[in-house]
């Protein structure tokens, strides 16, 4: 297939491709899936060998956002069943990422509900990352605490955060219809401020928020022009109790499609497989790994993902290895020396699990939607938050 040949060589000089390359690869049937992935899988091997880089996400805080992100469970006024409590302390916080470490994870992500955080929140979020740091120095710690103000991204490198993740989650056109109580360029805004001051820039997408083709292209194009070091790609999760708990909108081959524009066009970027992949790719879920260089191990924010065993199974069976805290995630010309590209060197969803999976809630009937897997939709009832042991 010409198209294919073409993106691998551009991908392999780093070179994007056009949009309409990008929207062809959106639109490719069935049949030339798996060569858009072995395709798309060429230029991951280019960048970024077979290694998995596993992270672990610590809700500090949860629910009870004044926020209205559409997608999210913990919005204003979201009738989710989830977990909600206040800010984890320091040690408890701790406790929890030394659980994802132990089971292999080399980022920590300590995100927190909100619309962007105060100096005092600042202040707690210094102390956590310095208990995580006196616990384990190598270990690389992500913030993600929404909005940020002047001064703030400097306070939080100052501690020790290695990154900050803010998603841009949809294209620019899009966004008003998604969230109402602040805007695109507000985001786009608190990632540069992450970037200026000197730390590693995440930021990502959500799909399957019954965007187009088109939205899709765009806000990947924009996350290239944003040059975040790391692409997470979230999935919806279609919350019952949330506006978008019907937007049942794809299938594990669209999720596929959408990775490997993603590697497309981020090609030297670690593109991570985030919330959503084990509801909406399934069985599929080892074909990502050819696309992603960069998964969530454990629980999501606030839904449960399958156990951190089989996750590590998954990777070794599908013949990948996890990257270990000493090597270099990012390739040789976009890590800064000492920076969190090199060998210190992301926001997301939930995972499956029957342990102690509270099924979401379904008053709206959405069972009766096409292509429905609420029961894939666990609600994060373990880790932090609660008295019972991480998924890690
Ligand atoms: S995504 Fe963040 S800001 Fe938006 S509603 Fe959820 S917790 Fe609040």
């Amino acid at each position: 297939m010409d198209l294919l040949n073409t993106l691998v060589e551009k991908g392999l000089r780093r070179e994007p491709p056009s949009r309409e390359e990008a929207l062809a690869v959106l639109a490719t049937s069935d049949d030339e899936l798996l060569d858009v992935v072995a395709a798309a899988g060429k230029v991951r091997r280019q960048w970024f060998g077979r290694r998995v880089k596993l992270n672990y996400l610590v809700n500090l805080k949860s629910g009870l956002c004044p926020e209205d992100c559409s997608y999210c469970s913990q919005r204003l006024g979201s009738k989710a069943g989830i977990l909600k409590y206040t800010w984890l302390k320091p040690d408890e916080a701790s406790e929890a990422a030394a659980a994802g470490v132990a089971g292999g994870a080399k980022r920590v992500c300590l995100v927190a509900s909100g619309r962007g955080p105060t100096d005092r929140d600042v202040d707690r979020v210094s102390k956590t990352i310095e208990a995580i740091k006196e616990q384990n120095e190598d270990v690389e710690v992500c913030a993600c605490l929404g909005l940020l103000s002047a001064g703030q991204a400097e306070r939080l490198r100052d501690a020790g955060a290695d990154a900050y993740n803010h998603n841009l989650n949809t294209s620019e056109g899009t966004y008003g219809q998604i969230t109402t109580t602040h805007t695109y360029a507000d985001r786009v805004d608190t990632v540069r401020q992450a970037q200026a001051a000197g730390l590693s820039a995440c930021s990502g997408l959500i799909a399957g928020m019954g965007e187009s083709d088109e939205d899709l292209v765009d806000v990947v194009f924009s996350l290239r022009e944003l040059d975040p070091d790391s692409v997470p790609v979230n999935f919806l999760i279609p919350f019952e109790g949330t506006p978008l708990a019907k937007e049942w909108n794809l299938t594990p081959q669209r999720c596929l499609r959408i990775l490997a524009m993603t590697r497309f066009v981020c090609p030297d970027a670690e593109v991570r497989l985030a919330g959503g992949r084990e509801v909406h790719l399934r069985s599929m879920q080892p074909l990502a790994l050819h696309l992603v260089n960069s998964i969530f191990l454990g629980d999501y924010l606030t839904s449960e993902g399958q156990a951190g065993k089989a996750d590590l199974d998954m990777i070794a069976d599908a013949g990948f290895e996890v990257e270990g805290a000493g090597t270099t995630t990012l390739p040789e010309h976009r890590a800064a020396p000492g920076g969190c590209g090199s060998v210190c060197a992301s926001d997301a969803p939930a995972k499956t699990g029957t342990e102690a999976g509270a099924v979401a809630e379904a008053p709206g009937g959405t069972a009766s939607v096409p292509g429905a897997r609420t029961d894939l939709v666990a609600v994060r009832r373990r880790g932090a938050g609660t008295d019972l042991a991480p998924n890690a």
